[in-house]
């Protein structure tokens, strides 16, 4: 029973107190609400607003110029035309189509083209006249515009000129971007989750505007998201001067900063000890290491919680050496400071971590995702990467999340793959690592709470605990259950039926009794 958003009482029928509304649950198994601690809720936003080029229907590039030609010929305004996901390896022709091609299909838009890499952009002829990029442009430092067989501009650029095109377009209308966030949240809800955090907000196109955006939706009384925290991407100086300060709120939180300490593992850039088994390199850190470390020490000093990008065991090993200095300068604060991926784990962090009450936030639907890369870059030692089993006997916070849109953004998917080790592909990537279904589900419960210092008043189902919580279409500890086709049958949030299969078009706020 709930009331007020609260869990209210819980157990045999016969003994239930007298409710305003019953909803029978029809014997489904009822969870906690599940927490996402590390998503981009506004990567996945911003990818709905544009057109989608992978799928199994498109197969040649007609299939490619015919999505670009569909909003082209629908609606003539003047607003940029933003495909992504190209890969002209699926495509018959194995190759980019060119800019008089595009012009053909979209003569007056702006077109722009993101291959999924996302570091090569494809533009038609009105887009490079509107960042005016003529035949005169010369190649920047580590990037190149591509050109035709007589040295005419073909529409593609690489690497830096791609990342300065992507910054120079213009943002999507914010309230388109709501919408679309609105969207995306929803389809969270049906999912399972009550709680996500974003990581972070400025890793899509920019502090400010993502941060207007999310004010736009706060605004928005007419909608309610799950509970939300924010990593911020800003250096402690960089907040301080947007006046922002850690703070802890049920439903919108911002008492994280995100950092960056090296790269991944699909471009062999994460900063490892030991050279990769195919590429015989071993990656390097995105900031200097005692920048890293300062920032950390001087976020930590200021009252935030800490989420680092660490693929690589040696940025690992360095952000574990700036939290014991952190926590050296001052003491007992227990931020619950968190390492991201943890994929190369380095000698004896584990120990380390569990001195520090540090938490690992890791996306195990990435053992399926980027199997093949995994096993390319580690040959003979891959069974050791992500470790999730292990992180658990050390006595270390292990928390689940999907990393979406690069991870798979169902929870379930996650919590099958900790548990197969990604064996639907194949043999299982470290086998000794798998969790039991029992231990995924709390990373997801559990680990997500308490990474977001949440776990006193939430995924639990006991009086006293918000009524946050779902009712699932299988037993999730079955031995033989297969967690990636859950369906989640309803979600209750703050009380409130949120998505409902089982009892269609209850959507009021109701007091639900919980079997
Ligand atoms: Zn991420």
């Amino acid at each position: 029973m709930t009331r007020k958003g609260v869990i209210h009482w819980v157990g045999d029928e016969a003994d239930a107190p007298k409710a305003d509304r019953i909803i029978d649950m029809q014997g489904a198994t009822i969870v906690p609400g599940l927490t996402d601690a590390h998503v981009h809720l506004f990567a996945i936003a911003n990818e709905r607003q544009q057109i989608s080029l992978n799928g199994p229907d498109v197969r040649c590039l007609a299939d490619v110029l015919n999505r670009i030609s569909d909003p082209a010929r629908r609606s003539p305004s003047s607003q940029w035309i933003r495909a992504v996901g190209f890969d002209e390896n699926n495509l018959a022709e194995h190759r980019y189509p060119t800019r008089d091609e595009i012009d053909a299909v979209a003569p007056d838009r702006p077109v722009i083209i993101r291959r999924f890499c996302g570091h090569t952009a494809i533009l038609n002829s009105a887009a490079l006249k509107l960042l005016g990029i003529d035949e005169g442009v010369s190649d920047p430092p580590s990037g190149s515009f591509g050109r035709d067989g007589r040295g005419r501009l073909d529409g593609s650029a690489r690497e830096s000129a791609a990342e300065a095109i992507f910054r120079a377009i213009p943002p999507i209308d914010p309230a388109a971007m709501v919408a679309s966030l609105r969207g995306t949240i929803e389809d969270s809800i049906r999912m399972g989750l009550t709680a996500a955090v974003e990581a972070a907000v400025g890793f899509t196109s920019g502090f400010d505007d993502e941060s207007a955006v999310w004010d736009l939706l706060r605004q928005d009384a007419s909608f309610s998201p799950v509970r939300l925290g924010f990593m911020y991407q800003l250096d402690p100086k960089e907040a301080a001067t947007r006046g922002l300060v850690p703070r802890r709120d049920p439903d919108w939180q911002g008492m994280t900063l995100k950092f960056f300490a090296d790269g991944i593992v699909g471009a062999r850039t994460a900063a490892v000890s030991k050279p990769f088994a195919d590429t015989g390199t071993t990656g390097f850190f995105m900031r200097d290491e005692d920048d890293l470390e300062r920032v950390i020490v001087e976020a930590h000093l200021d009252g935030w919680q800490t989420a680092t990008h660490c693929v690589g065991d040696r940025a690992s090993a360095c952000v574990i050496s700036a939290f014991e200095k952190a926590e050296r300068a001052l003491s007992g604060q227990k931020p619950r400071h968190r390492i991201e991926h943890y994929f190369v784990p380095p000698e004896g962090g584990l120990a380390r971590m569990k001195a520090l009450e540090a938490l690992i936030v890791t996306q195990p639907s990435f053992l399926a995702r980027m199997r093949r890369s995994i096993l390319g870059a580690f040959g003979p030692n891959a069974d050791k990467m992500y470790p999730a089993r292990s992180v658990f006997d050390a006595g270390v916070t292990y928390v689940g999340s999907s990393d979406a849109p690069t991870g798979h953004v169902s929870p379930w998917a996650g919590m099958a793959n900790a548990v197969d080790r990604g064996a639907s592909l194949g043999s299982p990537i470290g086998p000794d690592e798998a969790l039991t279904r029992r231990q995924a589900l709390g990373s997801y419960i559990h680990g997500g709470a308490f990474a977001m210092k949440q776990e006193g008043w939430r995924g639990a189902l006991a009086p006293g605990m918000a009524a946050d919580f779902i009712a699932v279409d299988r037993d999730p500890f079955g031995a033989s259950t297969d967690l990636a086709k859950t369906e989640v049958l309803m979600t209750v949030l703050r009380g409130v039926v949120r998505h409902d299969t089982l009892s269609a078009g209850q959507t009021a706020a109701m007091e639900a009794e919980v079997h």
